[in-house]
């Protein structure tokens, strides 16, 4: 999708600070962090939300990317959001995991 800001971070052609790649995903740091530690984690391919037919399997990777940055990284504890749709949050319709970290009442939920 050419007017897709994810789809350009994922293309290299925005730049974003990245903190874990492999073939199919990327993750980055949000640009405006609610969480000392507040990453987004998306599939390279433009697929919207998590209610779009076959977000499920790819939901499971994201999950997967989430455990290994955690391991990575050495973080004990997080929150993974996905915000599904514009009634649910969701300010970018290319389909991410948020993942949040450090602090604390603030991410109380
Ligand atoms: P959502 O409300 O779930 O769609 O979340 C979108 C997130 O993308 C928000 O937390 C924004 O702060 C973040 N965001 C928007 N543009 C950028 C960007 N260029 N680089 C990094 N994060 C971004
Ligand atoms: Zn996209």
């Amino acid at each position: 999708m050419t007017d897709c800001i994810f789809c350009k971070i994922a293309q290299n052609s925005l730049p974003s600070e990245i903190v874990f790649e492999n073939e199919n995903f990327l993750a980055f740091k949000d640009i405006f962090p609610r969480a000392p530690i507040h990453y987004l984690i998306i599939p390279k391919n433009h697929i919207e939300s998590i209610a779009s037919d076959n977000s499920e399997e790819i939901a499971g990777e994201l999950i997967r990317a989430a455990k290994k940055i955690a391991e990575d990284k050495k973080i004990s504890g997080y929150k993974l959001v996905f915000n599904v749709g514009e009634a649910g949050g969701q300010i970018v319709p290319h389909l991410h995991l948020h993942f949040l970290a450090g602090g604390d009442s603030e991410l109380k939920i």
